[in-house]
């Protein structure tokens, strides 16, 4: 669809939503604009020798808090306009989960496929010396983080790049889903993969949510399919998996696979990391192409790959009573608006993906503090908790084994307070906007958008408008 702007289409949902506000269109159309716009060119000096211009942009969004957050993406779709709706959507979503950031994106226009690892790392570090020189990257300023294409390897680089620049004490918190051993988190990987999950997990919990549906409460025997197997689509299906979902198709680039019966994920892994692909996959159906499979038959469908996967060509044939927009803009507002009306439940990208920004939060926080999670803590509770489990054997009949008192002694490490963070992160988020969707009597994605408009429109207000 050549005529699909990204930008416009994250603007129509916040207009709508914005009827719902109080405040006048000057102040809302300021929170809708892009703060700062950096686009760049830069060569290349490829292995064979060849020079080739890379263009690469980072979007600020909204400075109403700082430092401006969201991830880089490497992908040949990448332009000023899509970068530019992803750095809104951080924005809203940062608002919606209580994140103290405002939004911004970034993206390189390239097919990583083409390049090789050191070409990628030319590259990577070229795109950080130009954010650095331009003022677009520091712990105070501007946070990168992995997104489509990139990764923890990607992060590295970045972080070693900005330390060669600057010698300031907080420089570990200049970009977040690092590797560990440069001041990454546990769980950081999985968390936005993870977070799909708890929020998936809420909306099913909710007896009359699931009811308006017409599903069974419970993840639980739910059927889903996936679109893309990446970070995040993998990790919102393992989580969905091993709670006892059933994963009945798989889209990918190369093709998507059905069976009614249930998908072992865990072999489907080891079967594309032997293969390449996912098609073929014993005892499933290949179907004749990638998007064949949204419209099978399932309770859950989760777009995870990239936006503009569900619109109008295809809206009318979507089945499942559940959309879990893992991915940013999956969805157009046109094929929202035929989803929802036949009606199925779109929990929305502004909400549900955002356990990978929260996470990121808990690791800049981690950085600039110096200190992991649970260090001074964890010994202090465990001995606290085996001093009140020996009181509790004193005085009844009962004696714990040593696996007992290992798990009831357990203190919170880093791994558990940020999976208890996300997880609260996410229920909290999901019962606020649900109660504004029913407030207004409108969609849980216009309660996201309400919800983040109220909370910037007060910051906006109080903020000094200079001359
Ligand atoms: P990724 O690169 O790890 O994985 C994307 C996967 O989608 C790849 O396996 C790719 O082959 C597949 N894919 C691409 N086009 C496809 C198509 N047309 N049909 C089926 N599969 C296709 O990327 P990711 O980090 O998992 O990001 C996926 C989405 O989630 C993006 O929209 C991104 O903005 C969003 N997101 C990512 C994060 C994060 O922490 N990584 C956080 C929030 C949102």
């Amino acid at each position: 669809m050549s005529n699909y702007k990204f930008f416009d289409q994250v603007n129509k949902a916040f207009d709508k939503a914005a009827a719902y506000t109080k405040f006048d269109t000057g102040l809302l159309e300021q929170l809708k604009a892009c703060n700062a716009v950096l686009h760049i060119a830069f060569p290349l000096k490829r292995d064979d020798g060849t020079i080739e211009v890379i263009q690469g942009w980072r979007v600020q969004h909204s400075h109403h808090k700082l430092p401006t957050k969201g991830g880089i993406r490497y992908s040949m779709m990448v332009n000023e306009d899509e970068t530019m709706a992803l750095a809104a959507l951080m924005t809203y979503k940062c608002a919606v989960v209580d994140v103290p950031f405002g939004g911004a994106k970034g993206g390189i226009m390239i097919n990583k496929a083409k390049y090789s690892d050191a070409e990628l790392e030319r590259i990577t570090r070229r795109y950080t010396f130009e954010l650095y020189k331009k003022n677009f990257i520091g712990p105070a300023t501007d946070v990168p983080a992995p997104d489509y294409g990139t990764g923890a390897r990607e992060m590295g680089w970045i972080l070693d790049t900005y330390r060669q620049l600057s010698d300031e004490l907080n420089a570990d918190g200049c970009v977040t889903g690092k590797p560990l051993e440069q001041g990454g988190i546990r769980g950081r990987t999985e968390a936005t993969g993870r977070g799909v999950f708890f929020g998936i997990q809420e909306a099913c919990d909710n007896a009359e949510d699931m009811k308006e549906i017409g599903l069974e409460r419970g993840v639980e025997g739910k059927t889903f399919v996936i679109q893309g197997l990446g970070n995040v689509g993998y990790h919102a299906a393992k989580n969905l998996y091993d709670a006892g979902a059933i994963l009945v198709g798989v889209a990918e680039v190369e093709g998507s696979i059905y069976s009614k019966k249930g998908i072992n994920l865990d072999a489907l892994m080891e079967y594309r990391a032997e293969k390449g692909v996912i098609t073929g996959f014993e005892g499933t159906k290949t179907l004749k192409d990638s998007g064949s499979v949204l419209k099978s038959e399932c309770d859950i469908l989760i777009p995870a790959a990239l936006e503009n996967q569900l619109n109008i060509k295809n809206a009318n044939s979507i089945k499942a009573k559940i959309i879990g927009e893992a991915a940013n803009g999956p969805t157009t507002i046109d094929a929202h608006e035929i989803i929802k009306n036949r009606g199925a439940l779109i929990i929305p990208d502004n909400y549900l993906n955002a356990g990978g920004v929260t996470v990121s939060y808990f690791e800049w926080l981690k950085n600039i503090q110096h200190v992991r999670f649970g260090r001074l803590g964890k010994r202090f509770e465990e001995d606290s908790y085996r001093k009140i489990l020996s009181v509790i054997e004193a005085v009844s009949e009962r004696q714990f084994s040593d696996k007992e008192l290992k798990i009831l002694a357990k203190g919170g490490g880093e791994e558990d307070l940020v999976d208890s963070g996300l997880k609260d992160t996410m229920i909290t988020s999901y019962n606020q906007i649900n109660e504004i969707r029913k407030v207004h009597n409108v969609d849980l994605r216009t309660a996201a958008f309400i919800n983040a408009i109220e909370k910037l429109g007060n910051i906006y207000e109080r903020m000094g408008i200079f001359p």
